[in-house]
């Protein structure tokens, strides 16, 4: 009876909050250490108006999820918070966040911690979801795994023996930036050929479009760019599929040049695993057989011995449950 009781208070001790911030979402859920979601919610971020805006909109979504949860807050563990930029995880502070216009050098760990009384910690928001696969997700039990975020852009989560490599600079796992083509088109990070610009959503819509405009040169203004975000990427796939001429090849590249990084990942780092993740992973199959294929077909054969390459399974929640769970298992 006594241990039961003891046991009990260790559990209900034992929630965190996971804060998923992105350039127009703010995603947030209260997390019981087996990784089971109690409450979560999606609050939009409003990014243009500014850092004090952003800031107090995680506050506010904090605030709702505790209200909505019911649980009470000597028994949430602290907050984890996943952004997507150039941070320092040791100090808590954010750099630089291309989507968040006016985050320089926030030191968001010490704010949130003002307003919350309870320890705050940081990461990366593709660190943080490959750590949410790799506590809770696919990835358990992995100590060496390569996680890719195939998205809007392309970000990585770096894990050796068993902890999230950081870099010196805190910038280690910018696997989009990989350079797959010396001769490709410019990326955003200032560099040329980069495997975000193939593979990433961005990279087949900017691709699709610039053809576009190529083929209706005498005939500018028929489609705008919009017009191409509007197209959802798994039409664009399933077009491809069907051997729509204007998408075909875009798609196959995008497919080989993501096969083409993995490949230079697991010689490099020869992983136990790599997990895809993101909207491009919701492709499942399609996308994942012929990254195998073109990954076991090239790489060295010592680094494909018991390498596993798989799609996470946290979906959408990856994000949230790492950063979540940063705080019971967060080492920097
Ligand atoms: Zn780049």
């Amino acid at each position: 009876m006594v241990s039961s009781i003891i046991r009990n208070q260790e559990e209900i001790a034992k929630f965190a909050i996971g804060v998923d911030l992105g350039g127009t979402k703010i995603g947030a859920a209260l997390v019981n250490n087996h990784g089971d979601i109690k409450e979560y919610i999606k609050n939009p971020t409003h990014a243009q108006q500014g850092k004090d805006v952003v800031i107090d909109r995680i506050k506010e979504t904090i605030n709702q999820l505790i209200n909505q949860s019911g649980v009470n807050v000597d028994n949430i563990s602290g907050i984890g918070i996943g952004v997507p930029g150039q941070l320092d995880a040791r100090i808590g502070i954010v750099y630089s966040a291309p989507n968040l216009p006016g985050w320089k050098e926030v030191p968001i760990c010490r704010i949130i911690k003002e307003s919350f009384q309870m320890p705050v910690t940081l990461e990366n928001d593709a660190n943080a979801a490959a750590w949410g696969e790799k506590i809770f997700g696919v990835g358990q039990g992995i100590r060496e795994m390569v996680c890719l975020t195939l998205g809007t852009g392309i970000g990585g989560g770096l894990i050796f023996n068993g902890k999230i490599y950081h870099g010196n600079k805190f910038a280690a796992g910018e696997v989009g930036h990989i350079i797959v083509n010396k001769d490709g088109p410019h990326c955003n990070c200032g560099g040329v050929g980069c495997l975000e610009t193939y593979s990433s959503a961005t990279g087949i819509r900017d691709r699709i479009y610039d053809r576009i405009k190529k083929l209706n040169k005498n005939n500018s203004g028929s489609i705008s760019k919009s017009d191409i975000d509007n197209i959802s990427l798994s039409d664009i796939f399933k077009r491809a599929r069907q051997g729509d001429p204007l998408v075909k090849d875009i798609v196959e590249d995008a497919i080989e040049y993501l096969g083409v990084g993995i490949t230079i990942l697991v010689n490099l780092l020869n992983p136990e695993m790599v997990v895809l993740v993101g909207g491009i992973a919701n492709e499942g199959d399609k996308l994942l057989l012929p990254v195998k294929k073109y990954v076991f077909s090239r790489a060295m054969k010592i680094v494909l011995e018991d390498l596993q390459i798989v799609l996470g399974k946290l979906k959408g929640q990856a994000g949230v449950l790492g950063a979540a769970a940063l705080l019971w298992h967060s080492d920097k």
